[in-house]
């Protein structure tokens, strides 16, 4: 049996690409179980979702303790020690990371790959939903999976262009995801933003650790209509001299004060990682 543990964020759908990849095993004549796990139920907030793969029955019912594979959707959570936890000796790391796995930060006695997931999803969806491109890295290095059949499941999913866009993703990411080495990364330490599952993402720790994007104003468009101010989720934008500023520290890169603005006076830019 091979256990599998993805890593997302709310909104980059990690639940739906563990279902995915189930769907295509299913379709190898393979058993697969999928198991999500929600945190708080935030936008932009940690999720981890758990699958099983076998030739047989599947008969466990605990979430995934000890992972052969860890999928990571998003390069800020892959930076993370906490997904490495109880990850077996000589497991693999397949992270959406904007540089070669060479670069990647964290290191132990794991293989890890990168692809850059969020590049592969705005020039094929336009939106920064990683999970179908994650999909493709995990085919192209674990074999356990078809690309075709991983394709269909798409389809069956999202008929018509939504899905053929997804398919897109899925092949730019095999296409572009190089061979797993052995972890180089020097980072070991405790994560000193705790564990990925479960709820703690409340009032009390910043989110500002969730952010991909990050908004920026153009005063020069900005009327002072205060939309952005008011519809902000996470009370990130202050008001000051009639024009909103915002707190980074608070702000998690949720872009609704993008979607809201009517005068198109903020832009969402991609963190430098
Ligand atoms: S400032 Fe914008 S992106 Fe940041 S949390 Fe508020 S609404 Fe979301
Ligand atoms: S919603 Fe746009 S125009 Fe209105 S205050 Fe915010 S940035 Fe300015």
């Amino acid at each position: 049996m091979i256990e599998i543990r993805l890593h997302g964020r709310g909104g980059q759908g990690a639940v739906t690409a563990n279902e995915i990849l189930a769907e295509a095993a299913y379709y190898e004549g393979k058993y697969a179980q999928a198991i999500p796990m929600y945190g708080t139920e935030r936008r932009g907030a940690p999720v981890t979702a758990f699958l099983r793969l076998d030739e047989v029955r599947v008969r466990e019912r605990d979430l995934v303790h000890n992972p052969d594979i860890v999928v990571v959707l998003d390069p800020a959570i892959a930076q993370r020690p906490s997904i490495l936890e109880g990850l077996k000796a000589g497991g693999l790391v397949i992270a959406n990371y904007p540089h070669p796995p060479e670069r990647f930060p964290l290191g132990g006695n794991f293989r890890v790959t990168t692809v850059d997931a969020t590049a592969i999803a705005l020039e094929t969806l336009k939106r920064p939903i990683t999970n179908t491109a994650i999909l493709g890295a995990f085919s192209k290095v674990t074999g356990l999976v078809k690309v075709e059949s991983i394709e269909k499941a798409i389809l069956h999913r999202f008929p018509g262009t939504l899905g053929e866009m997804n398919v897109k993703a899925v092949r730019m990411a095999f296409e572009r995801t190089p061979a797993p080495i052995q972890a180089v990364g020097g980072v070991k330490e405790k994560d000193e933003e705790g564990p990925l599952s479960g709820s703690g993402y409340g009032l009390i720790r910043s989110a500002a650790g969730w952010r991909t994007f990050r908004p920026v104003w153009n005063y020069e468009k900005c009327t002072g209509c205060r939309i952005c101010w008011i519809f902000c989720p996470d009370n990130a934008i202050g008001w000051g001299e009639e024009r909103p500023t915002v707190d980074y520290r608070k702000c998690k890169g949720c872009g609704i004060c993008v979607n809201e603005c009517p005068t198109k006076a903020v832009e969402f830019k991609r963190e430098e990682i």
